[in-house]
């Protein structure tokens, strides 16, 4: 199908099911005594226990069929949410799936690790590799098989993958009609690969063109490490620029759109911390809702952090964007009790 956005049409699969709910947290709000919280549940994007890359996927299998791929190559840390969408999306489409995962071949697969196996994905074990080094070699070795292999890239980050996070800020604007309040003072969700936000910051601007709005957004920095040749905020901001220009957005990126909080990076991608465990705890016990000890889990850490810390305003309306990752619990069982 194609999806129009700014007058343009892209080519799309549907392969999730949206708009994602989104509703007030009053449990949550009251307890931590700060601004009000809402919560837009893009852990619900309908796909093998959901998640933010299922938007993603949807531009950029759009891509993959129209070049005619069979085949998908991946990669991801071994618990990636990305890899377990990215084998289910291969699924229901019809699609090979190849997933090259860091780490070793561990006894008893459970969290993501399983539902990649259930999904019926070939996995490949890359030990310290885990942002993809090794694709180059088994596209190679596919293509000599005689097959259309077709590369995702690394957490769904290029600016297919940021076009579906402008389709979901022009989602959130068509939900503001049902809630009580007219905006969000601020957006507030984990960044790693920057593809969400990227798109996040360009729909803004999109939707600005019509709407006096000025909600700030701010990525919560999952990744201590720096992932490629630039610092984070300059490559969301190179990300969020090529974006701008396939939707014709008539504006540059500057680095004052890039909001980015670093203060919660702690030990490093992965590693639990009370910030995290904390947060999951919280949000299971106050409003039912699971996070993930990776990034939602931290995001919640840092905005809670934040509240605690006097940053907003009793009246500020603080959207959290909950970007899915939960089967992962499983596999941080010992760490989280
Ligand atoms: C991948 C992922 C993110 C980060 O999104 P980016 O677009 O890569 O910055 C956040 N939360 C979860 C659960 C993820 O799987």
């Amino acid at each position: 199908m194609l999806q129009k956005i700014n007058q343009i049409n892209f080519a799309k699969q549907s392969i999730g099911t949206f708009p994602t709910p989104i509703y007030h947290l009053p449990r949550l709000s009251d307890y931590l005594d700060g601004p009000n919280i809402y919560i837009k549940r893009d852990d619900l994007t309908g796909l093998a226990l959901g998640g933010n890359k299922t938007r993603k996927l949807e531009y950029i299998l759009g891509d993959a069929i129209n070049q005619g791929a069979d085949t998908l190559i991946t990669a991801g840390a071994s618990q990636s949410n990305h890899c377990r969408q990215t084998a289910a999306a291969a699924a229901k489409l019809g699609l090979e799936c190849h997933l090259i995962l860091g780490g070793k071949k561990p006894q008893n697969p459970n969290g993501n690790l399983l539902l990649n196996q259930l999904l019926g994905s070939h996995i490949h074990f890359t030990g310290d590799n885990r942002k993809g080094e090794d694709i180059p070699n088994l596209f190679k070795q596919l293509t000599k098989q005689g097959k259309k292999p077709y590369i995702v890239p690394y957490g769904g980050s290029n600016e297919l993958g940021a076009l579906a996070y402008v389709e979901a800020m022009i989602e959130l604007q068509q939900q503001m009609n049902k809630l009580p309040i007219d905006n969000f003072s601020h957006i507030i969700f984990a960044s790693s690969s920057g593809g969400t936000q990227a798109g996040l910051i360009v729909g803004q601007l999109l939707i600005r063109q019509q709407m006096e709005h000025n909600t700030h957004i701010i990525g919560i920095k999952i990744d201590k490490e720096q992932n490629g040749p630039l610092p984070f905020d300059q490559q969301i901001q190179a990300l969020a620029n090529t974006t701008a220009k396939k939707v014709r957005l008539g504006k540059a990126i500057g680095n004052t759109d890039i909001r980015l909080n670093r203060d919660y990076t702690g030990d490093g991608y992965g590693i639990l911390s009370h910030i995290e465990r904390n947060a999951i705890k919280l949000c299971a016990e106050l409003e039912g809702i699971l996070l993930d000890p990776v990034y939602t889990g931290r995001a919640m850490g840092g905005l809670i952090d934040m509240i605690n810390l006097g940053k907003f305003d009793n009246n500020d309306n603080v959207l959290f964007w909950h970007t899915g990752g939960s089967p992962a619990l499983f596999a941080y069982a010992d760490q989280l009790i």
